[in-house]
């Protein structure tokens, strides 16, 4: 376990608004007056602290944003972007050129997966999807073209854990940057702590946790994240994904909530997950000793934040998946919904939604059953009873054994 602790570095974080509101205020505005020409050119030579020249660029919100974030995961500095796929294709496209190959973990988010497979071909660059948990077959996978390995550092939606000093080890050797989504576990995994060069979230998830916004954010060294907002070269300038600045406020806001809420997701979903395996269910949770990442997860995590608020359950078959979910909406449990690290429950079969994009025999290789319900455990005040009614659900569609 380690002992940094990111809720601190946020509770640090003190900004001063305009007329001294706690709340900074909200910079309504997509281009900025300069009081002589001289100045204008001088911003469109190098960068100037504290001034700003259009909001595709930079805006004082966002600014107040990406700092806070960089504190979360201690990077010398990060970039808010309108999603967390415009975080990832900017990234990718600010380091690689046609050519050049990523070296990928076969099991990661449905959509970087498509993105990797069907577009970056087309702009020459190759990716190989390969079990990144397997560190000798990562090695095999390194030529002189490949400029990245990608991996989540908790992936979805199996949950495995990446072994991020080890891949960084390997990347450091060959002159490779090791870039992380670290989407599922914000705060109790420190991905830059652990090795890693670029860390990528979407905010939309565990974040920002109301489910009201799609938000996205890179954490780099200052160098990275000026390169990828230079004016001229900046895939993060030149591509436009830029975030509102009403959004960015909202979610600065929420930020500050996060500590408190991981920690909660977490007790509810061991709780959950522990009562479920003493039913004789499957279930994949990493706070769990049967979980393969374990182990490695301990060693890794932050102190106090517990393991997490994703889990999954093998259903067995798509049928019985299907009606499990239904069960557990008409019963309150939650919502029948992709996406995640929202107050309410969230569950989806990923097979057949956010992980389809990966072809069948793709989906097989790596155990991603076709019965699997991914479950976004929400913030549940009373979590037994949530059980008692997930039981009753689980019971009703026969997949209680007694
Ligand atoms: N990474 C992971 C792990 C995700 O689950 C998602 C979800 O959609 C994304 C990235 C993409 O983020 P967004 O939907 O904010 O573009």
């Amino acid at each position: 376990m380690h002992h940094f602790d990111p809720s601190t570095e946020i509770q640090d974080y003190l900004v001063f608004g305009e007329y001294g509101d706690v709340n900074p205020s909200i910079t309504d505005s997509s281009t900025y007056t300069f009081l002589s020409p001289e100045k204008m050119k001088e911003l469109f030579d190098h960068e100037v602290e504290g001034c700003f020249l259009y909001s595709r660029h930079w805006n004082p919100t966002n600014k107040y944003l990406a700092d806070a974030l960089a504190r979360l995961e201690d990077s010398e500095a990060a970039i808010v972007t309108g999603s967390g796929m415009a975080a990832i294709v900017c990234s990718v496209l600010q380091v690689c050129s046609a050519g050049d190959e990523v070296i990928s973990s076969r099991t990661i988010y449905g959509g970087t997966y498509a993105f990797f497979k069907n577009l970056l071909p087309r702009f020459g660059i190759n990716v190989k999807f390969v079990n990144t948990l397997d560190l000798d077959a990562v090695k095999k996978s390194i030529t002189s073209k490949t400029k990245i390995i990608y991996c989540e550092s908790v992936s979805n939606p199996l949950l495995e854990i990446a072994d991020l000093p080890k891949l960084s080890e390997l990347a450091n050797a060959h002159n490779i940057k090791l870039m992380v989504d670290n989407t599922f576990s914000p705060i109790f995994i420190s991905p830059i702590h652990l090795g890693a060069h670029i860390v990528i979230h979407s905010l939309t998830k565990f974040i920002n946790g109301t489910s009201d916004c799609v938000a996205g954010c890179v954490c780099s060294s200052r160098e990275f994240i000026n390169q990828m907002m230079d004016i001229n070269s900046g895939t993060a300038m030149l591509l436009g994904p830029v975030l509102d600045s009403h959004r960015a406020a909202s979610i600065l806001k929420n930020l500050h909530s996060l500590h408190i809420r991981i920690e909660k997701h977490s007790k509810n979903a061991i709780y959950l997950a522990e009562n479920f395996e003493k039913l004789g269910l499957k279930v994949y949770y990493p706070g769990l000793p049967s979980h393969n990442g374990h182990r490695l997860l301990k060693e890794l995590m932050n102190d106090g934040f517990g393991f997490g608020g994703m889990l999954a359950i093998d259903a067995g078959d798509e049928k019985t998946a299907d009606a499990f979910m239904k069960k557990m909406q008409d019963a309150k449990v939650g919502y029948l919904a992709v996406s995640l690290g929202y107050f309410k429950t969230l569950f989806s079969s990923p097979g057949h939604s956010t992980s389809s994009e990966i072809p069948k025999e793709e989906q097989v290789k790596m155990g991603l059953s076709e019965g699997l319900v991914r479950i976004s455990i929400g913030l549940d005040n009373n979590i037994h009873k949530t059980f008692e009614r997930i039981k009753k659900c689980l019971a009703e569609v026969g997949l209680l054994k007694s």
